[in-house]
């Protein structure tokens, strides 16, 4: 049905909602506001000249199956209300100095627009602020991460010069750690046929074959962030072991963590992680998922570059579902080339007063809203609206929950307010549905009563 809007008579009769980002969050937004109206035109603006934005720049190129959801997407962008405004920067041009294409402040474009949509995701790395943090050697997992998707901002990260090893720490407990240590790992048999970038994918070859790979989180297995897919992975990579030291595991098993693992999938991942412990593992590439240690500083080395992550070895003191990490005091250095800070991601989304884009008041950075509502006419979808968890799949509920709120205000407000008329493809249905119906000889059998024409508008 057409949904009359207060320019039906003008020449752009149709509400136009601008979505910010094109990756997950945007794009299934636009694929409900599209699906669950007639009428709703959808722009998507991106950054950078191409779309997807987190399954480009940020699903591990290994990972086919999870970009995949590109289809999806590709489908959506197929519709004649849709439209894409690709290197468009939307927030304040100081926050985007080297940006080449035209910047728009968030408060123009909510002039511009009937309704917008944030999903700018959470872009930027939670900070880890230790001693030594500046040393060459120390990343970030964005940049990491970035750097092997072929983000443009980090294109040129610089893997440690080393001869006969690499030796790697990698903070955190999270997927996004796994996926870093998972790319270290992996043998280039295993990447060949990946869009990973190009250059990374030689620097990784370049790398000795030999390599140590250290994956530390501050507390135990059971409150580990990665799952067990992710962790099964990295046992199933050629020339490469995955070592668990059995009492490190068995350290974090306090009585609350008892309770807390009676989860089903977290009984599976302790199965499968007290399996691998049991085994003896070794290869060329090892990586050793450590576990109750808390980072407090980066050693300096040889040459000025990083030498050692320094750790203290930690507690869990606390109730169930919220132990923490307590440090004992004795601390452990761990020899390093490369520290991967994986420690999560935060949102610094753009105003709607048009000034600098900072942290809001929510969890992580985010927009500090209830729901998809942000200000009026302004919404959120993604991870710049629930924090920086779940996986892909999880935003279809949240976009439509936004989508749903955007369509519900916009008929509110008059935007789209007057109620549903029929489009020319209603009057296409109908027409089928009266020569379907017609005598013999006849050329139609017409409808005399609205309600039979506008069920026949409905019919496929
Ligand atoms: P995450 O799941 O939140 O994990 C962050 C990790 O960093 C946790 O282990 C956390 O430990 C640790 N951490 C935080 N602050 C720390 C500190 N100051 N010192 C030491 N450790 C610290 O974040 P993520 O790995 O960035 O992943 C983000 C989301 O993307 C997750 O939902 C993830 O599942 C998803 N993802 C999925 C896939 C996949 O499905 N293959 C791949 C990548 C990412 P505590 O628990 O102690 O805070």
């Amino acid at each position: 049905m057409l949904r009359l809007t207060r320019r039906a008579f003008s020449s752009t009769p149709s509400p136009r909602v601008a979505v910010v980002g094109s990756g997950p969050g945007g794009f299934y937004t636009a694929k409900y506001l599209l699906r669950d109206s007639k009428n709703v035109h959808v722009t998507i603006l991106d950054r950078w000249p191409t779309p997807f934005g987190l399954v480009r720049y940020g699903v591990a190129p290994d990972h086919p199956e999870v970009k995949s959801v590109q289809d999806d997407f590709e489908e959506v962008a197929t519709s004649e209300r849709f439209s894409y405004a690709g290197h468009v920067f939307v927030g304040h041009p100081a926050d985007a100095p080297s940006h080449t294409g035209p910047v728009v402040p968030l408060n123009d474009l909510m002039n511009l627009y009937d309704a917008v949509v944030v999903a700018t995701g959470c872009d930027l790395a939670r900070k880890l602020d230790l001693p030594g943090a500046e040393l060459e050697g120390v990343v970030n997992a964005r940049a990491f991460v970035g750097w092997y998707n072929a983000e443009p901002t980090f294109s040129h990260l610089q893997l440690p010069d080393v001869s006969d090893q690499l030796r790697s720490v990698i903070i955190g407990h999270g997927n996004v750690a796994l996926d870093c240590a998972r790319l270290l790992a992996a043998p280039s048999s295993h990447l060949d046929a990946t869009d990973i970038h190009s250059t990374a994918f030689e620097a990784l070859q370049r790398l000795p074959s030999k390599r140590l790979i250290h994956v530390v989180g501050r507390r135990g297995a059971t409150q580990a962030a990665f799952t067990t897919k992710e962790v099964r992975e990295l046992t199933e990579l050629e020339n490469a072991a995955l070592v668990i030291d059995p009492a490190e595991l068995e350290a974090g098993d306090t009585e609350a963590s008892i309770e807390e693992g009676k989860a089903r999938p977290l009984k599976r991942k302790r199965k499968f992680l007290d399996q691998v412990a049991a085994s003896t593992n070794t290869a060329e590439r090892e990586v050793h998922l450590r576990f109750l240690r808390r980072p407090v500083a980066f050693e300096e080395g040889a040459k000025g570059r990083l030498g050692a992550v320094v750790f203290e070895k930690c507690v869990l003191e606390g109730d169930v579902n919220a132990q923490t990490a307590v440090g004992t005091g004795v601390l452990e250095s761990i020899e390093c080339d490369l520290a991967v800070c994986a420690v999560g991601y935060t949102a610094s989304p753009p105003c709607p007063d048009g000034r600098r884009a900072r942290p809001q008041d929510g969890p992580a950075g985010t927009y500090a809203q209830v729901g998809s509502r942000v200000a009026p006419k302004l919404y959120c979808s993604g991870w710049v609206k629930r924090g920086p968890t779940g996986i892909v799949g999880s935003n279809v509920a949240d976009a439509r929950e936004t989508a749903a709120a955007v369509l519900e205000d916009l008929a509110a407000s008059g935007v789209a307010g007057y109620g549903e008329g029929t489009s020319w493809a209603d009057w296409r249905r109908i027409d089928g549905v009266e020569k379907a119906n017609a005598r013999n000889g006849a050329p139609r059998a017409k409808f005399s009563d609205v309600e039979g024409m506008l069920d026949a508008a409905k019919s496929s």
